[in-house]
């Protein structure tokens, strides 16, 4: 794995371009600029890396595209210290900006092959966030409560354990709404009893399976 001259010049211009959309969060384009995109991709599809696209992994699934891990890494307003649970854990690459922000990360990974994969790879590049191979469509109490939780997988309705879990004071952001397209849902956990919502639109996830998402015919 080589990270030469050609991928970080990429890399930089892809940080620009996800500013020009509206990430004004130094320390998130900071972790952009950092993490080789690249490393997650099949080395034939490399040339693809620094596109401000999702991407197709394995089993079906996508690594996200930047700008919404960058909206997503934006709206948890992390800081350092933050045990954060992320659902849906991919390629790995959004746990490794949530790690690069400082956080403590749980990440939970519905495909045993990913999970598997993801165990292996991240460590090798340095990383080391807590990961579980599960359902995290209803969290996980284990290690609540969490100071933020990001779904990185569709939802049709915001589940109540992820609000549960979540600190006083703490943040969810999960994409809710159809199969095909999503809001971002942004909620901030007021009181025990309270909470503040606020929805940003025009996301397009692949769907959140298990208990509380999209039934899953294959299983
Ligand atoms: N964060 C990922 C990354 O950086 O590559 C993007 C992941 S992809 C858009 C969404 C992931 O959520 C998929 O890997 C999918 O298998 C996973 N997923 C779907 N439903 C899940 C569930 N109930 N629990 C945990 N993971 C789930």
């Amino acid at each position: 794995m080589e990270d030469s001259y050609k991928h970080k010049g990429l890399r930089k211009q892809l940080v620009r371009e996800v500013a020009e959309k509206g990430i004004y969060d130094r320390r998130v384009l900071d972790a952009i600029n950092v993490i080789p995109r690249h490393f997650f991709f099949d080395p034939i599809f490399e040339t693809h890396a620094y596109e401000d696209k999702a991407f197709p992994i394995e089993v079906g699934q996508t690594i996200s595209q930047p700008f919404t891990v960058a909206f997503q890494s934006q709206l948890l307003k992390i800081n350092k210290g933050d045990k954060i649970l992320e659902i849906g854990t991919g390629s790995g690459y959004q746990a490794c900006v949530l790690v690069e922000l400082g956080a403590r990360v749980y990440t939970i990974e519905y495909q045993k092959k990913l999970y598997q994969k993801a165990i292996r790879f991240l460590p090798k590049l340095g990383y080391q966030p807590h990961m579980y191979h599960g359902d995290g469509s209803k969290g996980m109490s284990k290690f609540a409560p969490y100071d933020g939780i990001i779904v990185t997988a569709g939802a049709p309705t915001v589940p109540n354990e992820l609000i549960q879990q979540l600190k006083v004071g703490g943040r969810l952001v999960i994409p809710v709404g159809n199969n095909e397209t999503q809001s971002m849902v942004l909620i901030e956990k007021i009181t025990d009893n309270k909470i503040r919502k606020k929805q940003f639109e025009n996301f397009s996830f692949v769907p959140l399976l298990g208990e509380k998402g999209w039934s899953d015919s294959k299983t």
